[in-house]
């Protein structure tokens, strides 16, 4: 990729991009925002997309060969908003060896009797990986600050579960995002943010179209009902975590098409900063290398 098409690329994160939490509003982001590109801009969208994941496939090589970097790409959204297929879309051309992604659902009874970054820290990638979560440790402080009870789970001493224990999650999130920075894991933190009317719609498709049941749950529709408290959740998680280090991305998710062109966008900026580069050889591999050329010649 050029360094022109880089710069245009530049133009569809610059406004989501969140480096400095203090401050951050919601609202200051329509979930419809397309930055100016209209319906009719689709196609080029579209190429544009393709074109940043065949980048991104050629970077992910490098960076599986140099062996220095890791990627974490944190998922976290509303249902419905596109998390699913925003993943799919954006690792569709990476090689699968040098990509994994977990997706974190209810945790299990041994995973309660364990710290709440436990189950997560497992999955972080090695380097030359990317690692992809669909779902995080995030959910510590969105639905388990939504519901009580789930809180009341996790079996904490009452003794720890005071007025401060919000504030405490998030500085050891924040404390830990830093730490996997400083030893080569980029992360970045992608909120894709819908609109409670466009959940709505997707939500009647699902149950309309019958390829499309298997994905209704009744449940999400109960859960719509702590819309708001959700809301709030994720604008103090965003407001106490984001960083110039570990940024989120706040992006528009009533046009899918969009949202995968903004995440694409992040990520193959994130790798440009890397500057990547196939590793180069020493003076003596290079004679090693020869010295196999020519035996397999001579045979
Ligand atoms: P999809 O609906 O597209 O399959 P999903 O991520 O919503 O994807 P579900 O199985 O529907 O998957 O939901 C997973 C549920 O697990 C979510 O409601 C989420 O809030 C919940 N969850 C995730 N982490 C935790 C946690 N640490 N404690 C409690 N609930 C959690
Ligand atoms: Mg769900």
């Amino acid at each position: 990729m050029k360094k022109s098409q880089l710069a245009r690329v530049g133009k569809f994160i610059r406004p989501y991009r969140i480096t400095r939490g203090k401050g951050f509003r919601l609202k200051d982001i329509d979930p419809a925002d397309t930055a100016g590109l209209k319906s009719e801009d689709k196609a080029e969208a579209r190429e544009m997309l393709t074109r940043g994941v065949e980048w991104l496939a050629e970077q992910q090589d490098m960076l599986y060969a140099q062996d220095h970097w890791a990627l974490l790409l944190v998922f976290q959204a509303m249902d419905a908003a596109g998390k699913d297929s925003t993943i799919k879309h954006v690792t569709s051309g990476i090689n699968p060896q040098g990509c994994a992604v977990t997706s974190f659902k209810q945790p299990s009874s041994e995973e309660l009797d364990h710290d709440y970054l436990w189950r997560y820290l497992r999955h972080v990638p090695a380097r030359g990986q990317i690692g992809i979560f669909n779902r995080s440790y995030y959910e510590e402080v969105l639905v388990v600050k939504v519901h009580e009870e789930v809180l009341a789970r996790q079996k904490m001493h009452p003794s720890l579960v005071t007025k401060k224990l919000w504030r405490q999650r998030y500085e050891d999130i924040a404390s830990y995002e830093r730490y996997l920075v400083r030893n080569g894991i980029l992360v970045l933190k992608f909120f894709l943010h819908v609109s409670k009317a466009e959940q709505k719609r997707r939500f009647i498709e699902r149950l309309d179209r019958p390829e499309k049941n298997w994905k209704f749950s009744s449940a999400d529709v109960a859960e719509r009902q702590h819309w708001s408290q959700y809301q709030e959740a994720y604008e103090e998680a965003i407001r106490h975590t984001a960083s110039a280090d570990s940024p989120w991305y706040v992006v528009p998710a009533d046009n899918k098409w969009f949202t995968r062109l903004v995440v694409a966008a992040a990520v193959v900026d994130a790798m440009a900063g890397l500057e990547l580069h196939y590793p180069v050889l020493s003076p003596a591999r290079r004679r090693e290398l020869a010295g196999s050329r020519a035996r397999l010649e001579a045979e």
